[in-house]
């Protein structure tokens, strides 16, 4: 089993080295027994970056994904450095930061987007998407697109009067009669799921969700958005770029 210490609060979203212990070598990969790799889940793509041990070299991660309660970190074409690690080993984690930051930029971007969208509309979020600098948000039927631009200056709003972003865990009982659960209802929850990880956006916003956040709307940035997409559903698909991929990024 592999703690997701990202997990437990917003600040460790921003821990980007760390120590573990090797627990398990499956082929080309390692488990850990705690890890700040983010692994793919939830829209949010894994993290890259390197493991290093004592008497091997770097090993460049090349995806990270979740095996039941153990988390995989897979590395690149190092099967004779693998060789050198065993069970037990210590190692030093260093997560690719410019592609974590964009991501939790991207994924708070996302979570006001869908609240403003289902503020505006009523529709909810079906799905969505973060790759590279940019997102994307499957929404449950069509956006009028007269509506953009109002959410166009939601966003920028938000980035230039900042509202602080938390993490609190929320009795499943409490959650479902949260008023708040109807924005995301549309993702059922697994019913074991309590208590509930909700990312809350000061007033704005409460969502249940296991990916990592920046700790403020001002750290989004400034965003690019794309002209609506018609899905074959006849939903919409609502994407935006950030327009500053490297910014400067505040320290843990
Ligand atoms: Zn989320």
């Amino acid at each position: 089993m592999t703690e997701l210490a990202y997990l437990s609060d917003l600040p460790s979203a921003y821990v980007r080295e760390f120590r573990a212990r090797v627990t398990a070598l499956p082929p080309g990969a390692l488990v850990l027994d705690r890890t700040y790799f983010y692994p793919t889940g939830g829209g949010q793509p894994a993290d890259r970056g390197v493991l290093r041990f004592e008497g091997g070299r770097p090993l460049e991660v090349t995806d990270v994904t979740k095996s039941g309660p153990a988390v995989l970190h897979r590395v690149r074409g190092a099967a004779p450095e693998l060789r050198r690690l065993e069970v037990g080993a210590e190692v030093e984690g260093a997560i690719d930061w410019d592609r974590r930051h964009r991501h939790m930029r991207l994924h708070t971007a996302q979570h006001y987007a869908s609240a403003r969208i289902f503020a505006r509309s009523g529709l909810r979020t079906r799905r969505a998407n973060l790759a590279g600098a940019g997102a994307t948000i499957d929404l449950e039927g069509p956006l009028p697109a007269e509506l953009l631009a109002p959410l166009e200056d939601d966003l920028r709003d938000v980035v230039a009067r900042p509202q602080p972003v938390s993490i609190r865990m929320v009795p499943r009982a409490e959650w479902d009669a949260h008023p708040a659960a109807g924005r995301s209802g549309l993702v059922p929850l697994p019913p074991q799921v309590d208590p509930v990880r909700v990312v809350e956006i000061d007033a704005s916003d409460v969502c249940p969700c296991g990916g990592t956040h920046v700790r403020s709307t001002g750290e989004i940035g400034q965003l690019r958005w794309l002209p609506l997409v018609p899905l074959s559903s006849g939903a919409s698909r609502v994407a935006f770029t950030l327009v500053d991929s490297a910014p400067t990024t505040p320290s843990a």
